[in-house]
């Protein structure tokens, strides 16, 4: 039997693989075949996975880090022999390539491991008050219960890197993925319960997406709620917590420049600009949305571009040697061909794809001669497009690549150290890389600024987001 024979049908509420008659189909984005179903629960339930969360939270914060730590390296672990089978999963729900969706599993597996081997190095601080006679003690708890909220696009990793830093903390989560991609989600719980993780610190649950999202804000045992998803849920949940004070974490779009300066490798750039681009088809926050050549080396690069794209191959992403699968449903390939057509009846050209293969595929498609009065310039493409812009001087792509309402990953291409510095000062946006692709890793901080929300996600300050200080004054 697979891990999806024994996940179909059910949610993880309290540590009970539970099922329903009501259920929400799940397909393959494909072809749109049914995979399977989940229960699509009442608001009864999603309190009883809340319910379930707040009593496991109660001596879950009381464990041993170490004992958390162990857990969840044993998670890890199964995860990681267990590689091929998640891939799958993921492949068959999301679309992405095969070896798209293992490196999405590696990569979340990762914030799992980093948070185990970071739950033990979480220290306060103390010292002497303000008086004599007095002490200080600066110490860090566990929030509580966390509500997770996550999206499609990765639906592995988005969910690793919101429980990986809560679990390890002392957090108990009840978490709500996509409904278009369950399973992933599905299989990581029934994994961390062959890690023996206790019954309850963990909750998936598959609802109405606004009821969830009602509930989250309103309960006051939830503590903190974690979110990646667009910039208008996000806004809708922080209005909504307002009630509460919920703390929040939110990781919504984006609306990356990726800026070629004329003394970069040419080569090296373009294909890196393409594994930038192609990762998750596209479907990715951090995904370069707005590429800017310098004028002098405008052609060439577009030359390069061109040949580097056209050995991309779409398809099933089972196929081997398909690098872009499908994208997630119909209403993402016309919300692109709609941006095309914007930028094609303002002067831009399309040198490359710009079809749809299939109800779902989109060909790689490069398109030159982009100009900022374009949608294109300012929405979210969220597919393998590349919108090619022309500039002359640093101090004006700067000014362009700023002009957005979005700020979460930026994309710097230059020989030149200092030039790279200066541009990176400059940006306005909460990541910055300068000639490296793939700015996504465990060790960083991924967060935005402006639209695209707040919060951090990886790196030490991940684990802080999930906890509170508490600062006791001691008098002798
Ligand atoms: P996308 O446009 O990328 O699908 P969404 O923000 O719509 O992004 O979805 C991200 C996550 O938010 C999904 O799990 C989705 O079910 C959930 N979601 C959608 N609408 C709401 C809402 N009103 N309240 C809470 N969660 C929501």
């Amino acid at each position: 039997m697979t891990i999806l024979d024994k996940i179909n049908y059910t949610n993880y509420i309290n540590g009970i693989w539970h099922r329903q008659e009501k259920h929400i189909t799940v397909l393959n984005p494909y072809d749109n075949q049914v995979i399977g179903l989940v229960p699509d629960c009442n608001d009864y339930q999603v309190r009883e996975a809340i319910e379930g969360a707040s009593l496991a939270f109660k001596w879950w914060r009381e464990t041993a880090a170490e004992a958390r730590a162990d857990i969840l390296l044993k998670w890890y672990h199964l995860i990681i022999s267990n590689l091929d089978e998640l891939a799958n999963i993921l492949t068959l729900e999301q679309g992405k390539a095969l070896i798209d969706a293992k490196n999405e599993i590696i990569y979340g597996a990762n914030f799992i491991k980093w948070s185990a081997e970071y739950a033990n190095k979480v220290l306060g601080t103390s010292g002497n008050g303000i008086k004599p006679n007095q002490k200080i003690f600066i110490e860090y708890e566990p929030i509580g219960v966390v509500g997770a909220i996550t999206p499609w696009n990765f639906p592995s990793a988005m969910i690793a890197r919101k429980i990986a830093p809560a679990l390890a903390v002392g957090c108990s989560v009840v978490v709500k993925p996509s409904e278009l991609t369950p399973f992933s989600a599905l299989a990581l719980a029934y994994l961390a319960e062959q890690a023996e993780l206790p019954k309850g610190v963990l909750n998936i649950i598959t609802a109405d997406a606004e009821m969830v999202g009602d509930l989250m804000t309103s309960h006051h045992k939830i503590k903190k709620i974690s979110f990646t998803g667009s910039t208008r849920v996000g806004k809708i949940l922080y209005q909504k917590s307002a009630a509460r004070l919920h703390k929040l974490s939110l990781e919504l779009g984006g609306n990356a420049p990726f800026i070629v300066c004329n003394d970069c490798d040419i080569e090296r750039t373009a294909i890196d600009l393409v594994t930038a681009k192609i990762r998750s088809s596209g479907q990715a926050c951090t995904s370069p949305n707005r590429i800017f050549i310098q004028e002098d080396i405008y052609d060439l690069f577009i030359a390069k571009l061109e040949s580097e794209l056209k050995k991309i191959r779409a398809g099933n992403g089972f196929e081997p040697g398909v690098e872009v699968g499908p994208l997630i449903n119909q209403a993402a390939a016309h919300k692109i061909l709609r941006l095309l057509n914007d930028a094609g009846t303002k002067g831009a050209k399309i040198l490359l794809g710009g079809k749809i293969l299939t109800s779902t595929i989109l060909q790689p498609t490069l398109v030159t001669d982009c100009s900022d009065d374009m949608t294109i310039f300012s929405e979210e493409i969220f597919g393998p497009v590349l919108a090619c812009y022309k500039f002359k001087t640093i101090p004006e792509v700067i000014e362009r690549a700023n002009n957005t309402d979005y700020g979460l990953a930026s994309y710097i291409y230059t020989a030149n150290l200092h030039q790279a510095f200066q541009i990176k000062d400059q940006l306005d946006f909460s990541m910055v890389a300068i000639n490296e692709p793939v700015i996504s890793q465990y060790k960083g901080a991924f967060g935005g600024r402006k639209n695209s929300g707040f919060g951090i996600e990886g790196s030490h300050l991940g684990l802080y987001e999930f906890m509170i200080s508490k600062y006791t004054l001691f008098g002798y």
